[in-house]
Parts: C-alpha cells; structure tokens; sequence
C-alpha cells in the first residue's frame, strides 16, 4: 500500500490522514510549503478538522511552473502509445481503487457514497477516453487553391496549463483536464478547491504509481488563490488556464489572462432550466428531475434550478416530486443509507437558506423542508417549493442545494422565453413524448447540453460546457476536449 492509500473506512475517524499532511506534491515530491504555512480540512458532515494540508505561497507556485516546464519536453516527445498506456493505468488504478476515493470524497465533501462513486467512475473514465485520443491526434494535408504549395496543419501540445477546479467534483473536475492535457503532451499544474485537496492528492500518488514523470502534474493547494493564480499567468512559460467553478471568479481569471493573451477554457456557473410538458412520461420526469436537482445534493453546475411543469401535469408532477423528495435519507455522506449528504460550509447552507426565505415571501408554497435544519453539520433539508416567483432571486442565481423550485406554464413560447431568461446557458432538460416538440425545443433553448428525457446530461465522450456567461470552450467528446490544449500549427511549403 503506498503513502495516500486506505483501507476501506466506514468514518472519516478510520481513514489516516497522516499521509496528506506534507502537503504539496511538486516535481514528484512531496513538500511542505516554503512558508511553513497549513490549512484545515474539515468534514461538513461533523464541522470537525479531519487533516491539514500545506498552504502554497507564491515561490512555492513557481517552483511548480519550473518542475512542469523542466518536464515539457520529456513529456511532448514520449510517444503517444506510451502516454496512452500510463493513462490507461491511472484508470485501472482508479477503478480498484474506487471505494477508498469514494469514502475520501464523502468525508471531505460530504456526499453520498453513492453520489461519490458515481463520480469516481465517471473521473476514471477521462483517463480510459484520453488514452484511446492520444494516440488518434491527426493532422492535415492539402493543396493550395492557388496549386503552388501544400498546407500541412499540424497538432501539438499547448504547453504548460494551470488548472483550476472546484470542490463540488473534487475527482472528476480535474481528472476532466488531466486527462486530455497529458494526453495532448502537456504538463500541468493542478490548484484544488481548498476545501477538497485530499482527493487531488490521493489522486496525484496513483498518477506517480501509474508511471506519470516527476514534474508532468504537479499539485499545489493555497488560500491565496489570486495571487498565487496570478503568479503562474505571469510566467511566460504557462501557455493555457482551464479553469471550472464560478462565473464571478471565471471573468476574474479571464481579465487576467487577457492580460498575457494566454488561452482559456471556461467552465463556470448553471441555472438549468427542466421543462415537463403535459405529455410527458410523469414517472420518466419524476426519475429524471430527482436525478437532476438531487445528484450531489443539488451541488452540480448542471442541478435544475429552475422546473417548469406545464398546467395539465403539474400537480400530479409536484405531487410526486414532494413524495420522493420528503422520502430522502438525509444524512453524514458516508454512511451507506444516506441519500442526501450536509452543504460544503455553513456559508452554503445560508445561501440557500436566504434563497428560500426570499422565495417564501414572494409566496412560494413549500410543500416539503423550507426551513433550516439545526444541530450539528452543514445540512439543509430536502425542499420542494410551488409557484415560485420568476423574479425570486433563486431563478437567478444558483441555489445549489437540495431545493427544487415549481413554477406553472401554459405555453411552448412562454416556457422557451422562461428558460431563455438567464445570463447562463450550461444544461436544460426536456421531457415530453413528442420527438419533434422534444428536438425544437431543445434547439431554441440556449444551453450547450440539452438532455432530452432523461436526467443526467455529463459523459466523457460527449462535449461537456456551456453558452453565454457559462463557458468557453468545451470538455470530454470526440476531440473537443484534447482540441482545447492543442495549437494548430500551419506548415506551408512548395510543391
Ligand atoms: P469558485 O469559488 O469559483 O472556486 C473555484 C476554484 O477557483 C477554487 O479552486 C477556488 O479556490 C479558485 N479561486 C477562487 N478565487 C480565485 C482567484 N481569485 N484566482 C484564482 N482561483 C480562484 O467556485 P466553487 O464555489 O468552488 O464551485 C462552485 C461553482 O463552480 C458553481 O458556480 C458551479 O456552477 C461551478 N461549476 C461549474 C462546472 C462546469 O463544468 N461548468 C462544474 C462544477 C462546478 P479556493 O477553493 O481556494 O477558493
């Protein structure tokens, strides 16, 4: 068993937080920081402190920009099959290992366990799908239409990337740029969410076992992320920012990479809109807007925020969304029954308690929870509110939690226009039995990813990101999300 591995353990009292607490994982080695400075971990669950982990000063940034620069060139002249067969390996690895990452994720995120192994398949699989791209990277070869020369494209690796994740997929979030940056030939380093470092190293010390070279990821945790984040852009050797949490953050980092014209990928905030038609499956709609607003506990960019139900289904659908949702096992992530784990902080909790009291008095009817729940951990009840207004600020903002917001709609038009009433544009979900209504609407609706009938949207092989102020760029599918840390490079020569 190496230093980040556990066995298998029913509480966070159980797991040995012993080996994270040297902190910072540069150049392939494990380092306190140059500071001398730590952060607490804590278990949303117990609000106990479970392990500490170093805090990353800016010198300590640097030094993982050089550690991954000192790298680059190793890493782009590894042959593909080569890179390919280390990746297939983090996903084997991942794979055996799912169970010990699942309970790491519960217990410093909070979610269920079955939520948190859903999320280590569905990190694993980055690595499998990347392994199968990096050795499919094709080029271009053409004539000039003037017939003198040949234009030759070729693809090569963007160079060295920061990449920036948040809490909410502790695994999945940075295995979904990993995975195709060291696939391309990058190297990279990864800054975690404060609050979720100890997956990111679980996750770096299978990625050593796996055969990753020293320096090819590196991985720093800090508390000073702006001037940390700052530090690295500066450096003219970092080529690429892939970033994923917040829109307020996302136009932060996107000035400040204007600012050294270095390329971004954005995947920032949701406010999913979830529209059931008359004719829909009410038990189809009913799976779906449960897998929709509950998986993570509504903690998704993709959670509905917003679910309209057409005036001749509604109250059956709200019916049976109030059972369901009132029948959730709330509880600490790790324990096996539990359906619906505690918010990532107390300030989370707050937020969406200030969305429901708002909402309350513009006079939404709550039919289930509403009302914060006391004791210990940062735990909100699972809530169904009805005719919620539009201008409630939880139809504008993300509420990210387990409360699903009804409001009643008569028209195709007036639902499109609802929908549509959002700076963001990252998922919706259609649900009627009318292939044609279905395919219509889902093209008037400005999202990226449209999930027709169904609840869950996300899939490696399909191109993950948003429209409007919910991305840049896109993750996952058939080259998209490899493209994104590539450069084409034009070779012209004569014929
Ligand atoms: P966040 O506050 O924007 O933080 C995301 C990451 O950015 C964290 O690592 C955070 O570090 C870091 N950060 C914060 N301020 C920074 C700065 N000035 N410079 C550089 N880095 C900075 O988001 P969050 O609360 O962790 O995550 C929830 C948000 O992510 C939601 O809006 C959700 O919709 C979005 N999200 C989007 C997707 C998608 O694919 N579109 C997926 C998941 C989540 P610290 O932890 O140290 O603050």
């Amino acid at each position: 068993m190496n230093k980040h591995q556990t066995n298998s353990p029913a509480s966070a009292s159980a797991l040995d937080f012993s080996a994270f607490s040297q902190g910072l994982y540069i150049d392939g080695e494990w380092r306190g920081a140059s500071g001398g400075a730590s952060v607490n971990v804590t278990d949303p669950s117990t609000e106990e402190v479970i392990a500490t982990v170093s805090d990353a000063t800016v010198d300590d940034a640097i030094s993982a920009v050089e550690a991954a620069a000192a790298a680059a060139e190793g890493w782009r002249s590894t042959p593909p099959r080569k890179r390919s067969e280390i990746l297939r390996r983090c996903f084997e690895l991942m794979i055996e290992r799912q169970d010990m990452l699942a309970r790491l994720i519960s217990i410093e995120n909070g979610k269920a366990l079955r939520d948190a192994r859903g999320e280590v398949a569905y990190a694993a699989e980055f690595f499998r799908w990347n392994a199968e791209e990096a050795v499919r990277i094709t080029g271009e070869f053409g004539t000039a239409p003037s017939g003198t020369n040949r234009i030759i494209v070729d693809y090569q690796p963007i160079g060295i990337c920061v990449l920036i994740t948040p809490w909410n997929f502790p695994a999945a979030m940075a295995t979904r740029k990993i995975g195709p940056a060291l696939a391309a030939g990058c190297t990279v380093i990864l800054k975690p969410a404060t609050e979720t470092p100890l997956t990111a190293y679980a996750l770096a010390s299978i990625y050593e076992e796996a055969g990753v070279p020293p320096g090819v990821v590196n991985v720093i945790t800090t508390t000073s992320p702006g001037p940390v984040t700052s530090a690295m852009l500066a450096d003219p050797r970092v080529r690429k920012l892939s970033f994923t949490g917040s829109t307020g953050v996302g136009r932060v980092l996107l000035a400040e990479a204007a600012r050294h014209v270095i390329s971004c990928s954005m995947e920032l905030g949701g406010n999913a809109p979830f529209v059931v038609f008359d004719d829909a499956d009410l038990e189809a709609a009913l799976d779906g807007a449960m897998v929709a607003k509950m998986r993570n506990a509504g903690e998704a960019c993709t959670a509905a925020n917003r679910i309209y139900v057409q005036s001749g289904i509604h109250d059956a659908f709200a019916k049976g969304l109030t059972e369901r949702m009132a029948a959730l096992k709330v509880g600490p992530g790790v324990e096996d029954a539990t359906e619906c784990g505690p918010m990532i902080t107390r300030k989370a909790v707050d937020k969406i308690d200030r969305l429901v009291e708002d909402a309350k008095l513009r006079g939404a009817k709550v039919l289930c929870g509403g009302s914060l729940a006391s004791g210990t951990g940062f735990f909100y009840p699972p809530t169904v509110l009805a005719d919620v207004d539009p201008e409630a600020d939880m139809a504008h903002e993300e509420i990210f939690g387990p409360v699903a917001p009804l409001s009643r709609f008569e028209t195709e038009d007036e639902v499109v226009k609802a929908a549509n009433a959002t700076e963001y544009g990252l998922a919706a979900y259609v649900f009627t039995r009318d292939l044609a209504r279905g395919m219509r609407v889902s093209s008037r609706i400005d999202a990226g990813m449209i999930a027709l009938n169904r609840g869950l949207v996300s899939d490696p092989a399909a191109p993950f990101g948003g429209m409007k102020q919910s991305g840049l760029g896109r993750e996952g599918g058939q080259h998209h999300g490899i493209a994104e840390f590539m450069e084409a490079k034009y070779i012209a020569t004569s014929i």
